[in-house]
């Protein structure tokens, strides 16, 4: 069944590791096919973010739950760059933090919390023509997505991208120190009991070492040329 019997368009699940592209690739995709971008890694850094606001301990699992429960979440678009809002501010900022992306990968562990930002992604997405972005796209919130890519490069490439991003926006932390919590981060997202990082058996494995964005992105776009029906949108 192809994009227009089903009368939708695609889904595109973009999963991998911290520091693999993934965003980058993924916003430029969604662009050049008048898709919508969904990160779900911004949702998991929303509620870590106000744990952290909230002083609230990230084991205290409850509390953690309660936060996820009645926070309310916007993923908003504005002159062409994505916005995350929570509880009406916008925090599309102050998510990138250090302290915010293990505050994420420690509250997305728990499984209510995923429960409540999977209902809604699987919501954002249902109307399909969506690039959605994270850790479980294509395993869990769209198993059966159209087109599944799983993006990776080595863990020093990773951490040395995510130094340089770092970098340019005045944070002074080491490339060692970048390794170790890119590291530590992978590890609990590859070992949590609930959907772990993991490449679903349908996806296409990419490794971004060594390749320029633009190489993966017209990697991406081929497979999405050769999808059933695809011809038709141009
Ligand atoms: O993609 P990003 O690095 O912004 O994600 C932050 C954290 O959110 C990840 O380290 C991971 O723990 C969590 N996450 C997740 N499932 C997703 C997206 C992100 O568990 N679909």
């Amino acid at each position: 069944m192809n994009q227009f019997e089903r009368g939708r368009g695609w889904i595109i699940a973009i999963d991998g590791p911290s520091g693999a592209g993934k965003s980058t690739v993924a916003k430029e995709i969604a662009r050049r096919l008048g898709y919508l971008y969904i990160d779900t890694g911004a949702m998991y850094r929303a509620i870590g973010l106000k744990a952290l606001q909230k002083n609230s301990r990230l084991d205290d699992t409850q509390q953690i739950i309660t936060i996820a429960c009645n926070s309310k979440l916007e993923l908003k678009f504005f002159h062409g760059r994505s916005q995350v809002w929570l509880d009406g501010m916008d925090v599309t900022e102050a998510i990138r933090a250090e302290p915010v992306s293990q505050a994420a990968s420690i509250v997305s562990s728990i499984s209510e919390v995923r429960k409540v930002l999977v209902r809604t992604q699987q919501e954002l997405g249902a109307a399909g023509s969506v690039v959605m972005e994270g850790r479980d796209i294509g395993t869990k919130v769209f198993p059966n997505a159209d087109l599944k890519i799983f993006l990776d490069a080595t863990e020093r490439t990773r951490a040395q991208r995510r130094f340089e991003e770092n970098r340019r926006k005045g944070a002074k932390s080491t490339l060692d120190e970048t390794i170790a919590e890119i590291h530590e981060r992978d590890q609990r997202d590859s070992l949590r009991s609930d959907s772990p990082l993991t490449q679903a058996a349908d996806a296409v494995y990419i490794d971004t070492s060594g390749k320029s964005i633009g190489q993966v992105i017209q990697e991406i776009l081929g497979l999405v040329q050769r999808l059933p029906g695809s011809e038709k949108t141009r």
